[in-house]
């Protein structure tokens, strides 16, 4: 079997780049915080989808076999990520007049046809949090054999203070994590980090998920489903675990104490977390922040998904990445360049010969990059020198591109479908120059021709577009 080639990622709890040794060698184990689902998960949320699977891609390009788990949480998640608030998914059912399921249900569909347009490779399981309710109920029950636990009157809380290092991949207890302690106003609480493995329902019959336990009739906290589903689908090691950087105050945190309490150690090797996407006064995307624009909102807008990708890319991932207009149209144009250029290079791809002598270099270099911390900004700058270099041929570039862009992801491989063909843009002019000349008649004839063959004219101050 081919050597597997050497990946190097930032481990947030070390704060170093280490050299990744999957616990089975050639296969790793990879766990990511997945989406709420009350709610349509926005384009922030999609960087860290994206990043997740680029890394993914990475891993797979140096011949690893990923075994990828990303839950679904679909009961517990309060408003705020502590415990105080309503449980998200409650709220929205009731709002909606729809059953949690139901609700549950749908913004999951709305989640994965997002992830198809942005080209996301599917993980191997999706467990639902709703799925694994017995097993975090033994689990807790094991924290509280173990010592790790105690009941106040709305809940069975994890005492933080048993756990020496709470808190280290923020460097121990923090202002920070205090004060996201301090939010929760449960004065029963003994220490402002200790968090609810197990909440109480008020009056029984209430809620629509609720369960009956040793502990009392009630719901799994939030974090206690990441530990049990982790481990229930990918064992005592998860070799990587990824999440956004705000899963690093609270989220993780608890995650790791549970681990520790319940297995003896963190089973957690490498700690992975995405930049936020921001508005460009730099606050972080999110619902209250005007957030609520989806993948698919923008499609529907007339953008193409793959160029938001692009977008997502051109920054090293664990760095803030300002969302705008101006930096959306400014990826666009990139994106459709490089698809422009792609589409002349596969056209003439099959009058040359590729000499290995030539692409080697590129595919080096390329490699390289990927591996150190997946630096795809200069993975992409290798992409732009290959479509420029004069000393390359077509054959050459087109066998690279395709290579690439089986970590890019951005649909190199079939340019044709991106582009809107001359024939389309031709009938679309028709239809402007019979505007024009108010013959509504032939404008929505040509419209609907146009339609016909999968593309929508859309009518804008400054003109028409066409949307695939
Ligand atoms: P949630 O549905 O709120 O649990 O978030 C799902 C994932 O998206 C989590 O890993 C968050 O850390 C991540 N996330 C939320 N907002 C942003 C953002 N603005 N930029 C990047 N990632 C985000
Ligand atoms: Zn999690």
């Amino acid at each position: 079997m081919a050597a597997k080639g050497k990946v190097y990622l930032y481990n947030s709890l070390t704060r170093k780049k280490e050299l990744l040794k999957p616990s089975k060698k050639d296969r790793v184990s990879f766990y990511s915080c997945g989406p709420t689902v009350y709610w349509y998960q926005h384009i922030g949320n999609m960087r860290a989808y994206t990043v997740w699977d680029v890394v993914k891609r990475v891993l797979a390009y140096n011949g690893y076999d990923v075994n990828h788990v990303m839950n679904y949480t679909d009961v517990g998640h309060l408003t705020s990520d502590a415990d105080e608030g309503e449980d998200k998914i409650e709220k929205a059912a009731k709002k909606e007049g729809k059953t949690a399921k139901e609700i549950a249900q749908f913004y999951i569909d709305d989640f994965e046809e997002q992830s198809k347009l942005l080209n996301i490779i599917p993980p191997n399981h999706k467990p639902r949090a709703t799925q694994y309710i017995r097993q975090m109920i033994e689990f807790i029950k094991e924290l509280e054999r173990k010592g790790y636990t105690y009941k106040t009157k709305d809940g069975v809380y994890f005492d933080t203070s048993k756990i020496k290092d709470y808190g280290i991949l923020i460097g121990g207890i923090t202002a920070e994590t205090i004060e996201a302690g301090k939010r929760v106003e449960v004065g029963e609480k003994k220490h402002p980090t200790d968090f609810a493995l197990w909440k109480f329902s008020d009056k029984p019959g209430l809620r629509q998920q609720e369960w009956e336990s040793p502990f009392g009739v009630g719901w799994p906290g939030w974090h206690i489903e990441c530990s049990v589903m982790g481990s229930a689908l990918l064992g005592k090691v998860i070799d990587i675990h990824s999440g956004g950087q705000d899963h690093r105050q609270i989220h993780h945190p608890n995650e790791m104490a549970q681990n520790e309490g319940y297995f003896g150690k963190d089973i957690v090797k490498i700690w992975l977390h995405n930049g936020f996407l921001t508005t460009p006064e730099g606050d972080k995307i999110s619902k209250s922040k005007g957030g609520l624009a989806t993948i698919k909102d923008l499609k529907r807008a007339g953008h193409e998904p793959l160029a938001v990708r692009y977008l997502y890319l051109s920054t090293h991932y664990r760095k803030p990445l300002i969302f705008s207009k101006d930096t959306l149209e400014a990826a666009e144009n990139v994106y459709y360049s490089i698809i422009e250029k792609v589409r002349e290079i596969k056209e003439k791809s099959g009058e040359f010969e590729v000499r290995d002598g030539k692409i080697k270099p590129y595919m080096d270099t390329f490699r390289k990059a990927i591996n150190d911390d997946i630096n795809i900004p200069q993975a992409l700058a290798i992409l732009h020198g290959v479509i420029s270099d004069k000393k390359l041929n077509e054959a050459e570039k087109y066998q690279l591109i395709i290579d690439f862009d089986r970590v890019l992801g951005l649909g190199l491989d079939e340019v044709e479908k991106i582009i809107i063909p001359e024939s389309i843009k031709k009938l679309a002019d028709e239809r402007e120059a019979a505007r024009r000349k108010k013959n509504w008649k032939k404008a929505d004839e040509l419209r609907n021709k146009i339609k016909r063959e999968g593309y929508i004219i859309e009518d804008t101050e400054e003109g028409y577009r066409i949307i695939k």
